[in-house]
């Protein structure tokens, strides 16, 4: 019997897997590299989270051996934008993968509108957060379907909005067959702005309370780039966001700035008051500021 349970159970768990995948492909993709897997609780809770405040308090996390983040204190208010800037490999991506739970933390707690997230459902949790990641994913449908699925049931104006939103619609209007259009591996091929910029509509579709934009490592045209600064800055305005930033020239507005070295919050504050503290963040605004 204990043969069989095993892998009907093995079997169950990539149903329920796929099922809940197909309703969020940045979760599918997250998938891939989820180890090890998290389960919730049989007391897990659904509760209504409707303003996206956030709270880390004492995080510490190790992949295996290696300490990656330690002792991650911060707060994020409601309709407040935060921004996580730091060297590459510095922690700023686990802490968005902590947050969307793919790992448990090994001390200290995450709270979304004080909701400890270990104690709710993984689909409570992830539909309180929209997510613009670095690599968005496109399926080979119209441009219309692929901003859609973040939102099946949204009205044509809700879409329509969004789109304006994240300013594609210039870009729409040079093509033959406009939002019709089929894109991915068989049709039209967007330019890594474009797709941010797909990401950005979609985000604003699903309507979640908490908004992560993960910044793009890889260098953008300058009118991408500043049709994504002006997308964001809309997306971000009154809303709860958590900002990964790779140019520092794109949270200059946060309302906060936490500087993360080797896994810690070695300084945080605005723009105007890590400049004048002349210390990490004054050194990566400098060396930006000589490149361009
Ligand atoms: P970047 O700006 O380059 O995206 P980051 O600040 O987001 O970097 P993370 O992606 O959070 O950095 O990675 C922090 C450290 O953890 C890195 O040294 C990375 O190699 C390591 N790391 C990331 N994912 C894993 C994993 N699944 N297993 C083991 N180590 C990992």
């Amino acid at each position: 019997m204990m043969q069989l349970f095993m892998p009907l159970n093995f079997l169950g768990f990539v149903y329920r897997e796929i099922r809940g995948a197909l309703a969020n492909i940045e979760r599918m993709f997250s998938l891939l590299d989820r180890q090890p897997l998290i389960n919730d609780l049989p007391t897990a809770t659904t509760p209504s989270i409707t303003k996206g405040a956030l709270k880390f308090e004492g995080v510490s996390f190790s992949y295996g051996e290696r300490q990656i983040l330690k002792a991650i204190d911060f707060e994020l208010k409601p309709g407040q934008k935060v921004a996580i800037v730091g060297d590459s490999g510095a922690g700023k991506s686990t802490i968005v993968k902590l947050l969307f739970r793919f790992y448990d933390t090994n001390q200290g707690s995450i709270f979304i509108d004080g909701h400890d997230i270990s104690a709710m459902t993984q689909d409570a949790l992830r539909s309180a957060i929209a997510i613009v990641p670095q690599d968005t994913v496109l399926f080979n449908d119209s441009l219309l379907e692929n901003i859609r699925y973040a939102n099946p049931n949204a009205s044509d104006e809700e879409v329509n909005a969004a789109i304006e939103m994240a300013h594609l619609s210039a870009f729409v209007k040079q093509l033959e067959l406009g939002w019709h259009t089929k894109v991915g591996e068989r049709g039209l091929k967007l330019s890594g702005g474009e797709k941010q910029r797909v990401a950005i509509a979609r985000a604003i579709l699903k309507g979640s309370p908490l908004l992560i934009f993960d910044e793009a490592t890889s260098s953008l045209d300058s009118h991408s780039e500043k049709a994504i600064l002006t997308a964001l800055k809309e997306m971000t305005q009154g809303h709860t966001s958590l900002v990964i930033a790779h140019r520092l020239s794109t949270i200059v507005d946060a309302d906060q700035i936490l500087v993360l070295s080797k896994g810690s919050i070695v300084e945080r504050g605005t723009h105007d008051e890590l400049i004048i503290q002349q210390g990490l963040y004054q050194k990566l605004w400098t060396v930006q500021h000589q490149q361009s």
